[in-house]
C-alpha cells in the first residue's frame, strides 16, 4: 500500500490551510471521507432515492436492497453472527442511550450497579447516570494509574453480585489507552455481568471481532469510521436484543397496530422506529469496504508507526508533557505546554495548516483524575504521514517562541 495512492482518495487532503497543506491531525473526532463514500451518497440521491422497506417499485427495493446489503457489510466488518443483530442508530451516543433505557428498563433495579471504567466518554456516563437516578441505582467506575492504564486487578472487586453492566470503551478518546477488552470481558463474564464495549475509537484502527471478543454490545460511529455523519451502530447479542423493549415508537417496528394493542416488529426494525438515514447507510457501507480494501496490516503498522515517531519526537521537547502514555494505544497523543491554555497551542498551530484537537475531550473525569483544564490532541488516522507530524512539531517550536517557553 502507497501513502500517497491513500492520500489521493481524500478530496479534502489536498487543499491548503493559509497557504500551508493540510495536515489533518483529529481523526479521533472525526475522520475524513474517500471519494468513493463521498460518491455513494450523491449516488444515491442522484440515481436510487426512494423510502425503503415499503415500496412495490424499482426504485423502493432497490435502495431497499442497498441498505439491508450495508447491513450485511457492517456484520461481516465486525464478524457478528446474524446481521439482525446490527442496528442502525444515529451515532455510538445513540447506541449507548438505547442500551440504558431498554436494557436499563429491563434489567435496573433500585440498589443495582453499573461499572463503568475511569476514562470513559462522556456518552458512557452520562445515559449511564441518567438511567441511575431514574432507577435508584449506581455506578461504580473502575480506576486507572498515572499512565492511563485501567487498574484491571480491581476488577474483581467493581463486579459484584448487583452489577447489572460493564459498560467501557475499548480505546480513550483523549489518552488513547487501547484497553485489554477481551481480558476485561472474560473477568465480566466470570462474574455473570454482561459488558457493553464503546468501540467509537476502536474500529477506525483495528479489527473488530465480536465474537472473539464475546461482548454483549458493541456500538461504534460511522464518522469516525471513514463514513458519514449521522450514522451509527449498534451490535448485540440476538437474546438480548430480544428482551429489550423498543427504543422509540413509530412506523417499521411495528408488526401491527390497533388503537388497542400494538405488536412489535423483529429484529433488527424493532429498534429502528422511523425512516432511517438510508444514504449514510449505504455509504457506512462503502467506508467499511474502503477499510477493508486497504487492509488491517497496514493500518496498523501505519498508525502505529506514526505514533511511535511522534511520541519519540514529542517527549524530546521539554516544554511538552504528555498525558496518557499507557504501553498500548491508539493513534491519539494528548498533552499539554507548560503556561499555555491547549486553546491557545491549537489556535496558533491552526495558523500553520495543522488541525488538533484542544478541549476536555467530552472527558472531564479524565481531567479531573490528571488535574488540568485540557488537554491538546493529535489524532492519526490511515491518511496520515510522518510529514504531518513534521508540521505539527514545527508549529508547536512557533508556540514555544510566542510563549517564550
Ligand atoms: N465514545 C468515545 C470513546 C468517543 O471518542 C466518542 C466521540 O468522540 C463517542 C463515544 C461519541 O461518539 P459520537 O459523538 O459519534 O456519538
Amino acid at each position: 500500500m502507497d501513502i500517497n495512492t491513500i492520500r489521493a482518495d481524500f478530496p479534502i487532503l489536498k487543499q491548503k490551510i493559509y497557504g500551508y497543506p493540510l495536515a489533518y491531525l483529529d481523526s479521533a473526532a472525526t475522520s475524513q471521507k474517500p471519494d468513493s463514500v463521498i460518491n455513494a451518497l450523491s449516488q444515491f440521491y442522484q440515481q436510487n432515492n426512494a423510502n425503503i422497506h415499503r415500496g412495490v417499485y424499482y426504485l423502493s427495493e432497490s435502495a431497499t436492497k442497498a441498505y439491508e446489503n450495508a447491513r450485511h457489510s457492517v456484520q461481516r466488518f465486525i464478524n457478528a453472527p446474524h446481521a439482525k443483530e446490527c442496528i442502525f442508530v444515529r451515532s455510538t451516543t445513540e447506541a449507548i442511550n438505547l442500551v440504558a433505557q431498554c436494557f436499563g428498563h429491563l434489567r435496573v433495579q433500585p440498589g443495582d450497579e453499573i461499572a463503568l471504567s475511569a476514562m470513559e466518554h462522556h456518552s458512557n456516563i452520562v445515559p449511564w447516570q441518567m438511567l441511575c437516578e431514574k432507577k435508584g441505582a449506581t455506578l461504580k467506575i473502575l480506576p486507572m494509574n498515572q499512565r492511563g492504564e485501567l487498574e484491571l486487578d480491581t476488577l474483581e472487586h467493581i463486579l459484584t453480585p448487583k452489577t447489572k453492566l460493564l459498560a467501557i470503551t475499548h480505546a480513550s478518546n483523549a489518552l488513547g489507552t487501547l484497553n485489554p477488552i477481551k481480558k476485561i470481558i472474560d473477568v465480566a463474564h466470570a462474574h455473570q455481568v454482561p459488558v457493553l464495549v464503546d468501540g467509537a475509537q476502536s474500529t477506525p484502527h483495528l479489527k473488530i471481532d465480536v465474537q472473539d471478543l464475546d461482548c454483549d454490545f458493541f456500538t461504534f460511529s460511522g464518522h469516525k469510521t471513514y463514513g458519514p455523519t449521522g450514522i451509527g451502530v449498534l451490535y448485540g447479542k440476538s437474546r438480548w436484543l430480544e428482551s429489550m423493549p423498543p427504543y422509540q415508537g413509530g412506523g417499521e417496528m411495528i408488526s401491527h397496530v390497533s388503537f388497542a394493542k400494538t405488536t412489535y416488529n423483529d429484529l433488527p426494525y424493532k429498534f429502528e422506529a422511523g425512516t432511517p438515514a438510508i444514504a449514510e447507510v449505504i455509504a457506512l457501507g462503502t467506508a467499511l469496504e474502503y477499510i477493508e480494501s486497504i487492509g488491517w496490516d497496514f493500518i496498523r503498522n501505519h498508525e502505529q508507526q506514526l505514533l511511535a515517531y511522534a511520541t519519540e519526537a514529542l517527549s524530546s521537547l521539554p516544554f511538552i508533557k504528555l498525558i496518557g502514555t499507557a504501553e498500548e494505544k491508539i493513534g491519539v497523543i494528548s498533552f499539554t505546554m507548560e503556561g499555555v491554555h491547549p486553546h491557545d497551542v491549537g489556535s496558533i498551530v491552526d495558523q500553520y495548516g495543522v488541525a488538533i484537537r484542544a478541549g476536555h475531550h467530552c472527558a472531564m473525569p479524565i481531567m479531573d483524575f490528571f488535574n488540568i483544564p485540557a488537554t491538546a490532541r493529535a489524532s492519526f488516522g490511515l491518511y496520515n504521514t510522518l510529514s504531518d507530524i513534521d508540521q505539527l512539531l514545527q508549529a508547536l517550536q512557533e508556540v514555544r517562541k510566542i510563549f517564550k517557553l
